[in-house]
């Protein structure tokens, strides 16, 4: 298994969850937290924008053909496809961050978030998964977003029901039954955990 070389001092902090849990919000306000000295990274991806996302900020908005070629060149740290469109990080942005001791942040879906545990393999690396209080609540966040077209949302619930299974894989699970609760559990989270790194790597 091919694993990431560990001179790098800066934590990564991975956050999944199913499409709808509110990992945006819950992140917004984790972020806000100057105190983590958390950096988030804008992934990429191939799907269009969606009312009010900046390019550059939300994501940067590309095409399939510059994806590949992205993928063809190894930018990724890692990718997916998730719903007919395709998600990634970049490598040497998110690389240069961890070397310079700066703690990244990452929302990322379940099969991109596998593959970053297993290139960063435990040390260096904290894993959170956002639960939705029940999936009724999930279905009806994602209706009330109404930017996709029926199909999109069947094709994101079924996505949700697999991905739930997945929670098991993380470090933490937090359950999102208010935003401001949740962000102060992982903001607790996160401060432990980087203090363990910390004390693992002076050593
Ligand atoms: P959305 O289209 O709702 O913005 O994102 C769909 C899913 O892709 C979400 O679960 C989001 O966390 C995930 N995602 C966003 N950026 C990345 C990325 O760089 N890599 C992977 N694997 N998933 C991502």
């Amino acid at each position: 298994m091919e694993t990431q070389k560990q001179n790098k001092s800066g934590l990564l902090i991975i956050l999944s969850g199913p499409s709808g849990v509110g990992k945006g919000t819950v992140r917004r306000l984790v972020m806000a937290d100057k105190s983590l000295n958390l950096h988030y990274s804008v992934s990429m991806t191939t799907r269009s924008p969606r009312d009010r996302e900046v390019n550059g900020r939300d994501y940067f908005f590309v095409t399939e053909k510059e994806f590949i070629e992205h993928i063809e060149n190894k930018d990724f740290l890692e990718y997916a496809r998730f719903v007919d469109n395709y998600y990634g990080t970049p490598k040497h942005y998110v690389d240069k961050l961890l070397e310079e001791g700066k703690n990244v942040f990452l929302e990322i879906e379940v099969q991109g978030a596998m593959k970053a545990m297993q290139l960063y393999h435990g040390e260096g690396l904290t894993s959170i998964f956002l639960v939705p209080p029940s999936f009724e609540e999930l279905e009806s966040r994602i209706r009330h977003r109404r930017s996709e077209t029926e199909e999109v949302i069947h094709e994101r619930l079924s996505k949700a029901q697999k991905e739930m299974g997945m929670k098991y894989h993380y470090d933490y699970c937090v359950l999102n039954d208010s935003v401001q609760r949740a962000a102060n559990e992982i903001k607790k989270i996160i401060k432990q955990a980087i203090k363990s790194h910390q004390e693992r790597m002076s050593k």
